[in-house]
């Protein structure tokens, strides 16, 4: 498979000794860097790309894009960067997300203090100074007080644990790690598997031009229309005059966003009404009509309703009725499972030169020189030159967990996380003092807009990391008692929905062997900020500072 690190030649080695060291230079990395820059702290970012941008440097496939509307997918902090920003589309595509944080990047004068084309492989905890040793792939060794772990939720690709894959003879691709130079797909047979956000959403553009697409399905998803536009320069002009109070509402909110969740049962509602209001969701688009009715993500039987609309939509827009059936999700909540947002999937599976292999019925025995070989009563050889894994991530843990992290005493973050990850607010952990995470496991992260998560987390931490200089405080670290009572009421509200039913990414169940816990916080965007706040206010309540 490709890896986009390799062509990538970095001017120097990080600076050896600093206040604190980034690691990662996306969305919150960037954020990172130019607040403690702003306050004065000797900082620096190493980041394993090429350049800035996070997922949105490596998720090159055609069709990627963000399902959170661009006005509300971007940085607040500085009122001139609003100003002078203009989105284009109401849900912005994947280069122009980059072009914007290319624009930051350029803005602020961010790239002089990032090191990149360099991945930090250890992290050691030295007890006696108050500091951690970063060790980087080439051999660095830098020196920080503090670490801020922006590497990411969706930053390690996920291939497919499938027999054969280096036999293949094609080319090979995982969405998460595209070529920058694109993939030749004109004319030839591609085959994808995945059928998650990032398959959705490149499935219609492959199709669009290759000679013929196989799509392997194993879980169909619950997909809804994007009704993705231009974005109505009046309306985002408009925004702008307004645009931190617009924010702060956001900040506020369960999500993270304006979605307004309406205040009745879809339980009790009329049959023909209830129908009327999704019918009016889905022509409006995106991902609100979990918020068409109250009880969509508590009650099974209002989800049922929510769920049943989606399948017979699928039935609607797929003629071919066996293949509307394949595509049709069944098993799990709707919702409880990433909804996904779709421009022309489904119409997709009405076109000649695509066919849909569902692998529960024809499962993938292996990869072949030629192409990928599926079993069951009619066993195949798919014959490909190209195969693209939608796969997905190892969310969350993926990227702290490839990292050999020591805190004190040597404990391991591994050994520590074996169970599944254990935190403080999402912030930080137990035994590993000045160690912070930014967006990651027991905080909104995926489940809310990350960018509102992560001006919240930057904030947070840049605030505390300000009070123990100010205090004279060298070290910091999460009490366990503390830790505890945030993994069980991360648990407790999470238990409260339905989403511990989806079997879904945000539990790990898409990697073998990961252990299946809850991992993002779903107590609400707004509650949880509350909490941060409160414990700020207390003197960082739950962290022994000394
Ligand atoms: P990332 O963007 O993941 O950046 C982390 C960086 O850390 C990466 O560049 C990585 O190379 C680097 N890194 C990791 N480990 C190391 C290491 N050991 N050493 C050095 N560098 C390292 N969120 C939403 O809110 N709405 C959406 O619609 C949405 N759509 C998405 C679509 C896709 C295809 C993907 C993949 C993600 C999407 N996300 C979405 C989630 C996305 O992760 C966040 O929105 C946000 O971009 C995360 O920014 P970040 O800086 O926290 O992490």
């Amino acid at each position: 498979m490709s890896s986009q690190t390799e062509s990538h030649a970095r001017p120097g080695p990080p600076p050896a000794e600093l206040d604190v060291l980034v690691v990662g230079a996306g969305f919150a990395g960037l954020y990172a860097l130019h607040r403690l820059r702003e306050l004065g702290h000797r900082v620096h970012a190493v980041e394993a790309a090429g350049d800035v941008g996070g997922v949105w440097y490596w998720n090159r496939y055609p069709g990627a894009r963000c399902d959170i509307e661009s006005v509300d997918y971007c940085y607040s902090f500085s009122p001139e960067l609003v100003r002078e920003w203009d989105w284009t589309e109401r849900y912005p595509s994947q280069p122009e997300i980059l072009r914007y944080i290319d624009h930051v990047a350029d803005r602020f004068g961010l790239r002089e203090a990032i090191t990149f084309g360099t991945r930090v492989t250890a992290l050691s905890f030295d007890e006696d100074a108050d500091a951690w040793t970063a060790e980087t792939e080439h051999g660095d060794r830098v020196t920080a007080r503090h670490v801020i772990m922006a590497t990411g939720q969706l930053s390690v690709a996920k291939p497919p644990e499938i027999d054969g894959i280096a036999d293949f003879a094609g080319e090979c691709h995982h969405t998460g790690d595209w070529p920058h130079d694109g993939v030749d797909l004109d004319g030839r047979r591609v085959g994808v598997i995945g059928t998650g956000s990032s398959g959705v959403q490149v499935i219609p553009r492959i199709a669009e031009r290759a000679g013929h697409l196989t799509v392997f399905q194993r879980t169909p998803h619950f997909v809804v229309p994007a009704m993705n536009r231009p974005l109505d320069q009046e309306y985002a002009a408009e925004l702008k005059t307004r645009f931190e109070e617009y924010r702060e509402q956001a900040r506020n909110h369960p999500g993270g966003t304006h979605r307004v969740r309406r205040p009745d049962s879809a339980v009790q509602a009329d049959p023909r009404e209830l129908r009327e209001r999704f019918e009016e969701y889905w022509r409006r688009g995106g991902p609100d009509i979990q918020a068409a009715y109250r009880d969509l993500t508590t009650d099974l039987a209002a989800n049922e309703k929510a769920a049943e609309f989606v399948r017979s939509k699928i039935r609607e827009l797929v003629r071919d009725p066996e293949v509307a059936e394949r595509l049709t999700p069944r098993g799990y909540p709707f919702g409880s499972k990433r909804l996904v947002l779709e421009i022309g999937y489904y119409d997709t599976f009405n076109r000649d030169n695509v066919r849909l292999v569902d692998t529960r019925t024809a499962p993938i025995e292996r990869i072949e020189a030629g192409g990928v070989r599926t079993g069951g009563e009619r066993p195949e050889l798919h014959e490909l030159d190209v195969l693209v894994f939608a796969t997905g991530f190892d969310a969350l843990t993926g990227a702290l967990l490839k990292i050999d992290i020591r805190g004190r005493g040597g404990i391991s973050l591994r050994e520590k996380w074996a169970a599944g990850p254990r935190t403080y607010l999402g912030l930080s952990t137990h035994g590993f003092p000045n160690l912070f995470f930014m967006a990651g496991p027991g905080s909104p992260s995926v489940i809310s807009n990350v960018l509102v998560s992560i001006e919240q987390h930057v904030e947070w931490v840049t605030d505390h990391l300000e009070y123990l200089r100010k205090n004279g405080l060298r070290r910091s670290e999460a009490v366990l008692e503390k830790e505890d009572a945030w993994v069980d009421h991360v648990n407790e509200v999470a238990g409260a929905t339905l989403y511990p039913l989806g079997n879904s990414w945000y539990l790990g169940a898409n990697v073998p062997g990961k252990p299946r816990v809850f991992m993002p916080y779903v107590g609400g965007v707004g509650r949880y900020r509350q909490i941060c706040a409160d414990v700020a206010a207390r003197h960082y309540d739950g962290f022994e500072t000394r």
